[in-house]
């Protein structure tokens, strides 16, 4: 097991950098080997997630080269590790006598209320998931959350119950299951043929569920019946429920009448659209969770991340973990720029949205290009040349193609004051009225960062 493991890491060590093999590879190992599926120990998520993102394809391919035969590799950290040997999940055998259902069912330990930002879109759903966290009783129960996907729900599921078990009941048996979990558990039940009874008693002894994703039992009849007679059972016992959702019970068609109505007799929240200034906020926890200073990458990057990828959270965690492989990648006192941001970032699948959409960045880059400069210089404090002239330029064309504060053109440009930004908009207004040359840039800049 070991043997295999360093002869991968040879050869990765040949395919990649030196500083990122030390950094993502030197100190992982095979946790566990069953057949041909390996779990890789890694020291923490950062490299958990740049390896499944960046290397995984190289360590299936040195594999299937050294042994002949392909495999299948998953990444656990230590964090991971320990949560899972405390519930026996991992390491220890199910007990024969009783069925087990839901074997994966387990609590990510890596979110919690301390790292879930804030912001007023998703404020409601947040105070409302830590009450049922820290209190017991049956007010708010259920509680169900909806919101458009990648914007929290799973991460406020799994937070409620990472509270529940460190702060209020240490041996609660907490169960946390996505509805799709639910219907392969009931389909590979039904078909076992085994008395129905017990995947019901199964949940008899649960003190809290945490149901994610309740629409996609709708049209499923069969479980659906299954699901409500285990929920009844539960509400009966006064045991919490925390439901999610795309939609809000009302909106949720397919799914029985008697479901939904029991759904709205809890306490029914919403998270809404996330706002930049709080994706910034995301972006910096995220930073300082990764053992990381968020001074490592510049003010702007973030700023400009947090732009690009506000519409769902999940493609923010994307675009930062590629930021946080370029900056461990690169000398230590570097701070990663927004040219190098964007060549990055260009290379994830949303990224497109990077150079199409019309938004600050797009502008910065072609008022760079017209000037010949780069972005970072425009954003930049140089003041000689054309630079300065270029700068206004591009704050005058924000202003007026996006519907974009001052504050935040100001932030743009390296904490420019919005007055300053002000004063350089109104300055490129006065002289486009006289300044024949003034007027042909802006002309023409404006058909660029239309196209
Ligand atoms: P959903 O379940 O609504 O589709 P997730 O809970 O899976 O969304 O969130 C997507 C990603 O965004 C996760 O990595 C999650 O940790 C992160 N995330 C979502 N909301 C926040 C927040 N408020 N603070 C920090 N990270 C967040
Ligand atoms: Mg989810």
């Amino acid at each position: 097991m070991t043997r295999l493991w360093e002869k991968v890491l040879k050869k990765i060590n040949t395919r990649i950098d030196k500083s990122a093999y030390d950094y993502f590879f030197a100190d992982t190992y095979i946790y566990q080997q069953r057949g041909n599926s390996l779990v890789v120990a890694v020291p923490n998520l950062v490299v958990k997630n740049t390896i499944e993102n960046n290397y995984s394809d190289d360590v299936l391919e040195i594999l299937s080269e050294l042994e002949e035969q392909n495999f299948e590799v998953t990444y656990v950290t230590a964090e991971e590790i320990k949560a899972s040997k405390e519930e026996e999940k991992v390491v220890s055998k199910p007990s024969k006598s009783e069925p087990e259902f839901f074997k994966n069912a387990f609590l990510k330990p890596e979110f919690t209320f301390d790292n879930f930002v804030v912001g007023d879109f998703n404020k409601e759903a947040q105070q409302a998931a830590l009450y049922v966290a820290k209190n017991g009783g049956t007010l708010f129960n259920p509680l169900f959350i909806y919101s458009r996907s990648g914007l929290g729900k799973t991460h406020l599921l799994y937070a409620i119950g990472n509270y529940v078990k460190e702060n209020r009941i240490k041996d609660a048996k907490i169960l946390y299951m996505s509805a799709q979990d639910f219907v392969d558990e009931y389909v590979s039940y039904v078909r076992g043929e085994q008395e129905s009874k017990s995947l019901k008693a199964f949940f008899y002894d649960v003190d809290l569920l945490l149901f994610d994703d309740v629409q996609i039992l709708a049209e499923k009849v069969k479980t659906e019946e299954m699901f409500f007679a285990i929920y009844q059972n539960l509400i009966n016992a006064g045991k919490r429920i925390i439901l999610t959702s795309d939609k809000q019970p009302v909106d949720l068609k397919g799914l029985e009448e008697r479901l939904v109505t029991r759904f709205k007799q809890g306490l029914t929240v919403k998270i809404g659209e996330p706002d930049v200034d709080t994706c910034v906020e995301i972006l910096k926890q995220k930073c300082i969770n990764s053992g990381f200073k968020p001074e490592k990458i510049d003010a702007n990057v973030l700023y400009f991340v947090a732009e690009n990828y506000s519409k769902d959270l999940r493609e923010l965690d994307g675009a930062f973990n590629q930021l946080v492989f370029l900056a461990l990648k690169s000398p230590e006192d570097k701070t990663i720029t927004i040219d190098e941001a964007i060549k990055v970032l260009a290379t994830l699948k949303s990224g497109k949205k990077v150079s199409t959409q019309l938004n600050e960045q797009k502008i910065l880059n072609v008022v760079a290009d017209y000037y010949k400069l780069t972005p970072s210089q425009l954003t930049g404090k140089d003041r000689f040349g054309q630079i300065v002239l270029a700068r206004h330029i591009a704050m005058y064309l924000i202003r007026n193609n996006l519907d974009v504060p001052l504050k935040k053109i100001g932030q743009l440009f390296g904490g420019k004051d919005h007055t300053t930004v002000m004063s350089a908009i109104t300055k490129v207004d006065k002289e486009l009225k006289t300044d024949k040359q003034l007027q042909d840039a802006i002309a023409e800049l404006e058909k660029r960062i239309k196209k």
